[in-house]
């Protein structure tokens, strides 16, 4: 299966936590970048396969993208791929730029699933991280999207934010789950280094959150949405049943997919990884030549099962032991069983009767270390 992922890196404004690549170059750069999208599309038909299954428009901001920009680009997608009659489309949208004029854009499109990075209901906070919107337009455009039969919504929010409280996040999530949104997502804040939050909390201008809150937080993110019947897939995601997000799913079982645009990965689902350069302008300027300004690397022994390790743990299903077997040899088999020992004892890690080995939910608090003991 191919999934086809397209990176759109226009934002009105930088959030102060993002470290993905974005520019807030003006508009007059989005019909150029959207041909050069669909002239790397062209390019590289043959790698997506005979059907796309999943199509995921991600940024940066994809619901900045001008009407023009946005029919353009799906005018040249179903030109160069086959979208499969049951694929899923996904498009991120920022809440302040819903409106009833851009569900009419939409209509015009396949999109079958929009996702949106509401972070927090509360506007001290929002206005703190630098996000556009309130926590009034989030509730608005959710329910402008329901009304026009989008239903299949995902909603992202951010635990362990300075000034948070565990009662204000746990409000947050019941907010979510109060507007009957089918996917949650939701990821502990990170200070990354080279943004403006990291800088911050350096200057001692915000305050972080300490560990135990953000566990708390997480605690508390697990008891409501499984409480509201929301199945934890993966470690920071949550989906009502036939609800995952089946892009990014094909990301956590190692499936091929294809970036196109500035700063998109692609992985050919064997030992090829590549990823285009953050350069929007050199990004055109290569494409325009027949180029694709990207760097290849080869991924050896080690990294494959390290990330086969990471993935599949992060999922509910987990690690199928015997493919470490198939795909690698008894020895590595031997090994992962062998470092497994104490986690198993320690009751973070369970290994199934069919030979799945999983995160238990206390192994979920302290994942992080728990994957890193088994890697190479
Ligand atoms: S809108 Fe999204 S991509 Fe753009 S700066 Fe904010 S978090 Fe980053």
């Amino acid at each position: 299966m191919a999934g086809l992922y397209i990176h759109i890196p226009f934002c009105q404004s930088r959030c102060v936590y993002c470290d993905f690549y974005s520019t807030t170059l003006p508009r007059v750069w989005q019909m150029p970048y959207v041909r050069a999208l669909v002239e790397e599309l062209r390019m590289r038909r043959a790698e997506c396969g005979p059907q796309v299954e999943t199509l995921y428009l991600g940024g940066g901001t994809p619901s900045q993208l001008s009407r023009e920009a946005l029919l353009k680009l799906f005018e040249g997608i179903r030109a160069h791929a086959a979208l499969s009659p049951t694929a899923e489309i996904t498009i991120e949208a920022n809440p302040d730029d819903i409106s009833p004029k851009w569900i009419e854009t939409l209509r015009e499109t396949p999109v079958n699933r929009v996702s949106m990075g509401v972070q927090s209901f509360d506007d001290g906070i929002l206005r703190t991280l630098h996000r556009r919107h309130t926590a009034e337009q989030a509730r608005r455009a959710v329910g402008m999207l329901q009304e026009a039969g989008y239903d299949n919504l995902s909603l992202d929010l951010i635990y362990g934010l300075p000034g948070q409280t565990l009662e204000a996040f746990g409000a947050d999530v019941a907010t979510v789950l109060s507007l009957g949104v089918p996917h949650l997502s939701a990821y502990a804040l990170q200070y990354e280094s080279g943004t403006q939050l990291y800088e911050m909390r350096r200057q001692g201008l915000i305050e972080e959150a300490d560990e135990e809150l953000s566990l708390s937080c997480y605690q508390r993110l697990i008891d409501l949405a499984e409480g509201a019947g929301l199945e934890h897939y993966e470690i920071s995601n949550f989906a009502r049943p036939g609800r995952r997000s089946r892009h990014n799913s094909s990301y956590w079982t190692g499936a091929a997919y294809v970036g196109l645009g500035a700063g998109a990965h692609s992985y050919d689902g064997a030992r090829r990884r590549s990823s285009n350069g953050e350069d929007l302008a050199e990004y055109i300027r290569s494409i325009e030549k027949g180029e694709r300004p990207c760097d290849e690397e080869v991924l050896d022994d080690d990294t494959l099962y390290n990330e086969l390790v990471m993935l599949r743990l992060r999922t509910r299903e987990g690690l199928y032991l015997p493919e470490v077997e198939v795909v690698y040899t008894p020895e590595r088999r031997l090994y992962i069983s062998r470092m497994a020992e104490r986690a198993i004892k320690t009751g973070w890690l369970t290994e199934k009767a069919d030979g799945h080995l999983c995160l238990t939910r206390q192994g979920l608090f302290v994942s992080d270390d728990v994957i890193s003991d088994l890697m190479a």
